[in-house]
């Protein structure tokens, strides 16, 4: 015999397995919570005590539609072993510190849908595409002013530039997901009809991440990758671009904001005289751009790069704080300076409001060797950081 509180409302129950209680409205909706006695339990609910009772002591448990709750007394296992035998019955176990109680959350896995390389490679070949005639529309300027005779070369180029840039801060998200057990998707890129041919690439974690070392890992291994090749690429395209009297430009032209990174590259390269700009060549503005993708990624905020690094620093309860504070700001800047910037603070306040589920394993701290890719991280935001990104005229 197991008695339970049942909510009928929301499908709420505790089984009353360790310690009696009573309670008439639902901790989770507040309607009435009805007592009843049970012969047995659920026999998906027996499969997972049986596992449990290897891994930890606990008292009563509580069920919802979506999840278990245990109330953990102490961890027989490590978090790493509790983790594997649960996925042995495929559930995720949340194991999770707060005011000194530990709890275990578990949640059951989310369906593993079949993956088609298919989607991936059409919007791949879609984006080589986009990206040839931005560059093109990139080149056909400078074809006039005579830097450049063929403009299917600087569009070619420019595609392959910013393709590489791109796939390579989604390939280095990727292996390090694979390496960590993480399941994730391969890049599908996203084609776009203006400026740069594409709103860049993304993977999709259908897993959940294991522990703070792996989600800091996670994190920063996309925009380092990414940054490790926009380098280089900056560094050419800047070779190629002419300097030219500002008097050129007209009153369409784009400017472009110069983050440290590219500063240091542009001035250990070229000499520019007052009253003198570099034409960037499409292959700078592909480094550029990458710079870019770099900075928006790392901005700490809901699941971005920079959110699941500031997540696994700060916890739940802060990141959320730091997320809706990052949003907000990012708005009223973009009121005074670029207003791409508002744009971004809207998506902000959405991706904070999802929140961030967290690593399974949120018990064992941060290691040496995380926190320096942590410091590495908020360097790489810094160095590319631009206010006004793109300004006209
Ligand atoms: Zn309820
Ligand atoms: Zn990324």
């Amino acid at each position: 015999m197991v008695k339970v509180l049942e909510c009928e409302r929301c499908g709420f129950k505790e089984y009353l397995l360790a310690e009696e209680k009573s309670y008439d409205r639902c901790p989770s909706c507040q309607s009435i919570v009805i007592a009843q006695e049970k012969n047995d339990l659920p026999t998906q609910l027996q499969e997972i005590i049986n596992v449990a009772n290897q891994n930890f002591v606990y008292r009563n448990i509580k069920t919802d539609n979506y999840s278990v709750f245990f109330d953990i007394d102490e961890l027989y296992k490590t978090p790493e072993e509790v983790i594997s035998s649960f996925e042995k019955i495929n559930f995720y176990p949340f194991i999770r510190r707060e005011k000194e109680k530990l709890f275990v959350i578990l949640r059951s896995s989310p369906p593993k849908k079949g993956f088609s390389y298919k989607k991936n490679l059409i919007l791949f070949l879609l984006t080589i595409i986009s990206t040839t005639i931005a560059g093109y529309f990139m080149a056909v300027p400078h074809i006039e002013y005579g830097f450049i005779t063929n403009p299917w070369v600087g569009a070619i180029t420019f595609s392959f530039s910013i393709m590489l840039i791109l796939g390579t801060h989604e390939m280095g998200h990727y292996l390090i997901a694979r390496k960590n057990g993480v399941d994730a998707t391969l890049p599908y890129f996203i084609p776009a009809p203006f400026i740069l041919g594409t709103m860049g690439a993304v993977i999709n974690i259908r897993s959940f991440i294991p522990d703070k070392n792996s989600a800091i890992e996670l994190g920063l291994s996309g925009p380092l990758a990414g940054i490790l090749v926009a380098i280089p690429i900056t560094i050419v395209g800047v070779m190629l671009s002419p300097i030219v009297p500002i008097t050129v430009f007209g009153e369409s032209s784009l400017f472009l904001g110069e983050p440290l990174i590219f500063q240091l590259i542009a001035n250990s390269i070229v000499n520019v005289a007052e009253g003198y700009s570099l034409y960037l060549h499409p292959v700078a503005f592909a480094g550029w751009a990458g710079i870019f993708v770099t900075m928006l990624n790392l901005i700490p905020m809901g699941q971005l790069d920079g959110g699941h690094i500031a997540r696994a620093v700060l916890g739940p309860i802060y990141h959320r704080y730091l997320s809706f504070i990052v949003a907000i700001s990012l708005f009223f800047i973009g009121i005074f300076t670029w207003a791409g910037w508002s744009l971004w603070g809207i998506i902000g306040l959405y991706l904070a409001y999802r929140g961030h589920p967290g690593s399974m394993n949120e018990i064992t701290p941060l290691d040496e060797k995380h926190w320096i890719m942590v410091g590495i991280a908020i360097i790489l935001f810094i160095i590319s950081t631009m206010i006004v990104p793109i300004k006209v005229g």
